[in-house]
């Protein structure tokens, strides 16, 4: 399996390019930014497009979508519980340098359970709600390979208190499922998560959970959030009561 990643946009959105070794079909996760970019990664690359996969709808992963799906005629599978979604994000331009965003037609949607041939690679959803209603991870069971977006990174943002249960319930959800997954890769770092990453982010939920761990204000994105903090993980909550 080779997978290719590219830091896209203005905050550095990870989109990874993955395929079967021979094979010329691949699939593109997370679009962020930068089209041209991609599609000639994937022109150098003597790809085809099977599928545009979308771990969620958060604008910084979705900037490119509509013109690679236009350029590549690929279908876009997205998070189920987000495909409407599209709208809001058009209308929601925070940050210079993002979009415009133009519309794409969401061919499949995704919650989890599902098992995908795609890029010559046998896929399984996993379900990750959390950081975002409908957040996926796609799994690659014979090379050990999960893309999980923003669901686990080195700093997870999550809406409340709610979220960060719902988000903790995805992760040991996630672990029992992935005990043999090895490389985790995310939305937003290079350096791929393993198993011993996962049980440390549920040890730092846990310890937010029950209020053992105090937090530090910090803006992260323009807002305003508590951050919390153990060993190498970081969990921010923009409403913490
Ligand atoms: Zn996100």
């Amino acid at each position: 399996m080779q997978v290719r990643g590219f830091a896209v946009g203005p905050i550095q959105e990870n989109s990874y390019l993955a395929w079967a070794e021979g094979s010329d079909r691949a699939v593109l996760v997370d679009p962020g930014e930068e089209a041209p970019r991609l599609l000639a990664e994937i022109e150098r690359e003597g790809l085809q497009l099977d599928a545009i996969l979308l771990t969620h709808t958060h604008f910084d992963h979705v900037g490119a979508v509509a013109p690679v799906a236009k350029a590549t005629g690929a279908p876009v599978y997205v998070p189920e519980l987000e495909r409407h979604v599209l709208a809001d994000i058009m209308s929601f331009v925070p940050y210079a340098g993002f979009g415009p965003f133009e519309s794409w037609e969401a061919e499949e949607t995704v919650a989890g359970g599902e098992h995908l041939t795609l890029g010559g690679l046998e896929i399984e959803v996993i379900g990750f709600p959390g950081h975002t209603p409908g957040s996926v991870a796609y799994v690659e069971r014979q090379h050990k390979v999960a893309f999980t977006g923003d669901s686990m990174l080195f700093r997870v943002l999550l809406s409340n208190r709610e979220k960060l249960a719902q988000w903790t319930e995805s992760v040991r959800n996630f672990a029992a499922k992935t005990k043999d997954i090895d490389t985790i890769v995310n939305g937003h770092q290079w350096e791929p998560f393993h198993q011993s990453d996962i049980a440390e982010e549920l040890a730092l939920s846990d310890a937010i959970m029950q209020r053992k761990i105090t937090g530090y204000s910090k803006v992260i994105l323009n807002s305003p959030r508590i951050i919390y903090t153990l060993g190498s993980k970081r969990i921010g909550l923009s409403d913490d009561k």
